[in-house]
């Protein structure tokens, strides 16, 4: 007898064990399929995944397969391995990592029918016309007894219907005449037709044959669709249904450029890798040009019939590098990241599943692009935190990746200015090849000059609290020459909040330990923790004297402050509050582009990727901010996102210029920043690893236990520092229990557990033991999680 293993979905009883099933009758069950199976006391649907089949088993009373689901939904080996690898890596269940597999649309893609299944005249009358009715639409009307009545007579037949996410269609309407067409419309038509007037009014200022889209000729004139049908009636205009663009439609000048010499020989050593999984790090300086050297390696390969996988930090803030792809191999890119809709997502998805784009250019997720035949990853600014999901299951897409390539046999290129310090170690034990670009790649272009400017001395001269007076006049030299610069706030680990002159009273989350931020526009206190929001005090909630308030240097405080400086200044800022909407960041970004602005003004999402000719000037408002961050990663950030942000400088022919102002001027990382030194830096910050006792030296391991009462959080977590103590040798090392910085976060109180270690054979399995045996408190409001290599330990 063939049995099916399943993993079934029932969060509350997880396991990584299959359970076994009978087959249905009539349908073929494959390895990898979906498949609805009844489950517990009750026998309720849950969703599962077929693992494997065997030929007997243990378990009474077996139950049936319910549903089998669409065979184009399978997971072939490749991703049943790879969920296999995700479970050992990131302590998530099974059941979780395979869903990971499938673009999230999938997951309720199925709703449950009942079907008719006699012909008897009652059953025929509760159907009415239908075939199939929806569970849930029969439960809100309260028919859902009466259907499983039917159901336990056999009348009628419990299924499912598939639902999939449509093409999502947006409206656009071409204007269809010229302006005197619409201006003789107005002479006829009757006085009294206020809105019509009015619509041929703003058509008669478009120009022939525009496309609008729906929502922008709304905001611009009041019309509804209605009124717009009866005007394609008349003629006036046509509606178009179009399919949304999920390209950046940004214009890149995007020739095909004959390599120089170092692109060449790095092209050429990837190349001759051919068909094995060698991992390379390339360390290229700012504007090198590795992204033309991706471009070329992608054509190689594609025209090998092999797929291409390129990653990257974040697709909002790469337009450029997306619209360089699209520009050179056009349909043959796919995208993926969070910012789709779920329906987007999953269409990218299928269409990478069909074989219709054999280059995928996406975030962190786009590492699960179901390719069948890759030819090359590459991962972007590979040193970004953002490759890591710090929410479960918690992957690191470079682990994916090289698991991949692993699979795969192809090469694997993790690239960056400014590589991250475990991965430049590792190309120095040679476990990954080097390859370096040490020049940039525009004819004349060099490396920008960095000078440092000691605020502890600056602020004396300066009657801007930020602004020194070197700064101000650069950004005044810069724009006399009709060029632009950037500016960057380094807002990490910091913000404004608002506090009491009177009595110095902060304004708290009541539900964490941290204070409220400002935003503006609306103006509001926010918690950045668990998104708790309220109204700014007028008076204080303590002293209740009408003292409040704000401290901290928001980018908005500094635009202002800047706009006073320089009143004739164009300033752009771009910053969180600015660029909420979806897309706004690039299209700001291109009016900035275009010369319409004289400065850029923004947080980190301006200091990555971007290509500018004309920016010579960029400044650092304060480099301490993430100095002084509790993190032994400070160092490494501080140096990685000064470097960046200086690169954005000088990349066309003239020559550039970057400002840091500190008040920590002999940090060795502000130091080898200025210098654009990125070897000396990785020589240096090793040794203050070694000492330190941390990454890359020894492995890190954070287990976080939270409780809403605090005794129970950290009796919890002792419990668990005993029983890791007893699964380690004597040359790990173990930090904590201890409460987290921010030790309270949405009422829940967090403890952690550190442990650092080279080699623990037992310490992994132990783990995913530990974390099984413990599932009865995790259901009883515990939480426990624990992540390999986090990004941060606060
Ligand atoms: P990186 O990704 O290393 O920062 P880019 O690939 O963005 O660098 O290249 C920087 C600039 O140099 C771009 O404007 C690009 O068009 C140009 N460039 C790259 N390679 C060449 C080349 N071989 N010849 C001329 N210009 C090049
Ligand atoms: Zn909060």
């Amino acid at each position: 007898m063939k049995i099916a293993q399943v993993i079934v979905d029932v969060p509350v009883m997880q396991t990584n064990k299959p359970y076994d099933y009978l087959l249905p009758d009539n349908v073929e069950v494959k390895k990898g399929m979906r498949v609805r199976v009844p489950f517990g006391k009750s026998d309720r649907h849950v969703q599962g995944f077929v693992v494997g089949f065997t030929e007997n088993t243990d378990q009474e009373a077996l139950k049936q397969i319910a549903f089998v689901e669409e065979d184009r939904f399978i997971l072939n080996d490749e991703m049943l391995s790879l969920a296999d690898f995700l479970v050992e890596e990131t302590f998530a269940f099974k059941i979780t990592c395979l869903q990971l597999l499938l673009p999230p649309a999938l997951k309720n893609s199925y709703q449950q029918v009942v079907q008719i299944n006699s012909q008897q005249q009652e059953v025929q009358q509760f159907f009415g016309k239908q075939q199939q009715l929806s569970v849930a639409t029969l439960k809100k009307t309260k028919r859902w007894k009466e259907a499983q009545s039917f159901i336990a007579q056999g009348k009628v037949k419990l299924t499912y219907r598939q639902q999939l996410p449509q093409q999502e269609l947006v409206t656009t309407i071409i204007v269809a005449h010229d302006a005197t067409f619409y201006q003789e419309q107005l002479q006829i038509i009757r006085s009294t037709a206020k809105k019509q007037r009015r619509l041929l009014t703003f058509l008669s200022q478009q120009s022939q044959h525009a496309s609008l889209r729906l929502e922008e000729v709304k905001k611009a004139v009041p019309c509804d669709l209605p009124l717009l049908k009866a005007a394609e009636q008349k003629n006036w205009l046509q509606l178009v249904q179009q399919e949304q663009h999920i390209m950046p439609t940004w214009q890149v000048d995007e020739e095909p450029k004959k390599l120089n010499g170092e692109q060449q020989a790095v092209f050429d050593r990837i190349v001759q890798a051919g068909d094995s999984a060698k991992t390379f790090l390339l360390e290229g300086v700012t504007g090198s040009g590795k992204t033309e050297v991706y471009l070329h390696l992608i054509d190689y390969i594609c025209r090998q019939g092999k797929q291409a996988l390129v990653l990257v930090p974040e697709i909002a803030l790469t337009p450029q590098l997306v619209a360089r792809f699209t520009k050179r191999f056009g349909d043959d890119v796919a995208v993926l990241h969070s910012g789709l809709t779920s329906g987007q997502r999953y269409h990218q998805w299928r269409r990478i599943q069909q074989g219709q784009a054999s280059i995928v250019i996406g975030t962190r997720l786009a590492v699960f692009a179901p390719l069948t035949n890759i030819g090359i990853i590459i991962i972007d600014e590979e040193h970004e935190t953002s490759y890591k999901q710090e929410e479960n299951p918690r992957y690191d897409a470079r682990d994916v990746a090289r698991w991949r390539s692993r699979y795969h046999q192809c090469p694997l290129v993790l690239a960056s200015a400014t590589p991250s310090l475990e991965s430049r170690a590792r190309a120095y034990k040679k476990r990954y090849e080097l390859l370096s670009m040490t020049k940039r790649a525009v004819k004349g272009a060099q490396l920008p000059k960095v000078d440092i400017i000691d605020l502890r001395k600056a602020a004396v001269y300066s009657n801007s609290l930020d602004i020194s007076q070197e700064l101000q006049q650069a950004l005044q030299q810069t724009m006399a020459r009709k060029e632009q610069a950037v500016l960057l706030l380094n807002a990490r680990g910091f913000a404004s909040f608002m506090m009491c002159r009177s009595c110095g009273y902060v304004v708290r989350c009541p539900h964490c330990d941290v204070s409220l931020t400002v935003h503006h526009y609306p103006e509001r206190l926010c918690c950045h923790y668990c998104g708790y929001e309220q109204a700014l005090p007028m008076s204080c909630p303590s002293c209740h004297q009408r003292t409040m308030r704000t401290f901290g240097t928001g980018t908005q405080k500094v635009e202002e402050q800047l706009q006073q400086l320089l009143p004739q200044a164009r300033i752009l800022r771009l910053d969180a509050d600015t660029t909420r909407q979806r897309g706004s960041f690039a299209a700001k970004l291109e009016t900035f582009a275009n010369g319409h602005y004289d400065i850029l003004l923004g947080t980190q999402m301006i200091a990555k990727g971007l290509d500018f000719p004309n920016v010579t000037l960029v400044g650092v408002i304060n480099a301490d901010t993430s100095l002084n961050f509790p993190d032994y990663r400070a160092s490494e950030r501080t140096f990685e996102l000064l470097t960046q942000v200086a690169g954005r400088a000088g990349r066309g022919e003239k020559r550039g210029k970057v400002l840091i102002q500190t008040y920590n001027p002999q940090h060795y990382a502000i130091v080898l920043a200025k210098q654009q030194d990125y070897e000396a830096f990785f020589i240096k910050e090793m040794q203050m690893r070694y000492q330190q006792q941390y990454s890359p030296y020894f492995y890190t391991l954070q287990v976080m236990i939270s409780h809403k009462e605090e005794e129970k959080a950290a009796k919890a977590s002792y419990y668990f520092a005993k029983r890791i103590h007893k699964l380690i040798s004597p040359a790990a090392i173990v930090l904590g229990p201890a409460p987290r910085a921010v030790a309270r976060i949405n009422c829940r109180y967090y403890y952690q557990i550190i442990v650092k270690y080279k080699e623990e054979p037992l310490l992994m399995q132990g783990l995913q033991a530990l974390l099984l045996e413990t599932q009865q408190q995790q259901a009883r409001g515990y939480y426990i999680s624990i992540d390999k290599q986090p990004n941060r330990f606060i």
